[in-house]
């Protein structure tokens, strides 16, 4: 059952924020993830976060692991962030000219990411993405991308889509209004399957500007690359003159100093950044090898630009964030808390509870039901009615968990031992409340 404090919580300020915001938003939301739709129920109002902690309008404290979906590396308001864009603001907050400040970020990303010589940013993920596959188009001359079932890469239009059962060769769009000419140029493969990525390239390796994949897919919960999977993609693209594009928005400066490339050694040609990258401020950026990002305008053809780009705001946070992730130490501690968190929910499942947790760093998934999560097919055999009953368990026990079973938590270095400890516990309560039902 849901829990009575979810059920009371619905006649407060919260629950009449919802309301008024449903009718001048379309869903109530400004980005669809944030409604409850999997889970059922109104979105939670957030009013301030501060920590590992956020608290709801109603000033319900929970304990946070979505993190705002992944950019919250340090947890909410970081003292040394915060006062760096309290110091920015009154400098002026855009000017539409170049400022040393990109500069300087840019210099550091260049130094931290091995396969980024030169990088342009953006505002979004999304933004990061589509350049990249126009980038990728430009320099090759070809206009094929290959992607993967499950991957997902923002709300491009090319991109919004996925294969049926198997390896469909041309895939329908799964959103109304992209027309099937634009998915039409995308190809579609199976993550974690080298056999699947070979045929296609081998059928299209004439059209094919890009192959892009998350290198850990994280939005259909956390699935690990299999040892080979990576080095296949660089190998095949590399023979038949492909770009390789790494969408690193959720796993750059996540799941290593140097994101997943340095985790896995696997350096592409292209990558995408979002998420961390900003501090919490809107943000995305892409890079590469100089050779493809100098066909970018104006130092090439393909053209790509952007009002607010490297805005001093956005770009303080962003290097203020970097700046404390540049020591070794900090993904040991991220690895740890990680570690942590897995081995107490695994040792709860092991009590009798079908499911598994997949984990890179301080990014997981609780599946509830498969005993093993290897791909996308996998993760969509998860049962949604248990994990909508998890949500709903953990949130009246004062855990703030994704609204969906096909979600990453994210861990920050903020959340403590002790916070880890009481999520465990909350989870063992939960279970065996729901055990009994
Ligand atoms: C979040 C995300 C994006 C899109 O970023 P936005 O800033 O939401 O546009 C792209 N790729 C991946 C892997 C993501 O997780």
């Amino acid at each position: 059952m849901i829990g009575t404090a979810f059920v009371s919580r619905r006649s407060s300020l919260s629950a009449g924020l919802f309301e008024r915001s449903t009718r001048v938003v379309p869903g109530g939301v400004n980005s669809p993830v944030r409604a409850w739709s999997a889970v059922g129920g109104e979105p939670v109002f957030v009013g301030r976060g501060q920590g590992a902690r956020i608290f709801d309008e109603d000033g319900r404290g929970y304990l946070d692991y979505v993190c705002a979906w992944g950019p919250l590396i340090l947890g909410h308001a970081p003292r040394p962030v915060v006062e760096a864009v309290v110091r920015a603001v009154p400098e002026g907050t855009g000017f539409g000219a170049p400022t040393a400040k990109e500069l300087e970020l840019a210099e550091l990303v260049c130094e931290r990411i091995a396969g980024i010589e030169q990088l342009r940013l953006v505002n979004s993920g999304t933004e990061a993405t589509m350049s990249a596959i126009r980038l990728s188009r430009g320099y090759t001359g070809r206009n094929k991308v290959l992607k993967f079932d499950g991957c997902y890469h923002g709300h491009v239009d090319a991109l919004l889509a996925r294969a049926g059962s198997g390896v469909a060769s041309f895939s329908l769009p799964d959103s109304a209004g992209v027309p099937e000419s634009f998915t039409g140029q995308t190809l579609i493969a199976d993550f974690n399957d080298v056999a699947s990525v070979r045929n296609l390239v081998r059928e299209n390796h004439q059209d094919l500007a890009a192959v892009i994949v998350e290198p850990v897919c994280g939005n259909m919960g956390v699935i690990p690359p299999e040892p080979g999977f990576l080095e296949a993609l660089r190998e095949l693209t590399r023979e038949y003159g492909i770009v390789l594009i790494f969408d690193e928005v959720i796993t750059g400066f996540r799941v290593a100093r140097g994101g997943a490339q340095e985790r896995y050694g696997v350096t592409p040609d292209l990558t995408c950044l979002g998420k961390i990258l900003g501090g919490g401020l809107p943000v995305g950026a892409f890079g590469g090898r100089r050779e493809i990002m100098s066909c970018l305008a104006p130092a090439g053809p393909v053209y790509q630009a952007g009002t607010l780009s490297g805005n001093p705001v956005t770009v303080t946070a962003g290097l203020a964030t970097l700046k404390e992730l540049a020591a070794p130490e900090v993904y040991r501690e991220l690895e740890e808390k990680g570690r942590r968190l897995e081995e107490g929910l695994q040792g709860v499942l092991d009590q009798g509870i079908r499911g598994t947790v997949n984990r890179v760093g301080s990014m997981l998934t609780l599946f509830l039901g498969p005993d093993r999560v290897g791909a996308p097919a996998d993760a969509r055999t998860s049962d949604r009615d248990r994990f909508a009953r998890f949500f709903h368990g953990m949130l009246a026990r004062g855990i703030y968990l994704p609204p969906s079973p096909f979600e990453a938590l994210f861990v920050s270095l903020a959340h403590g031992e002790d916070d880890i400890a009481a999520t465990v516990a909350a989870f063992a309560d939960w279970a065996e409340e729901d055990s009994r039902r």
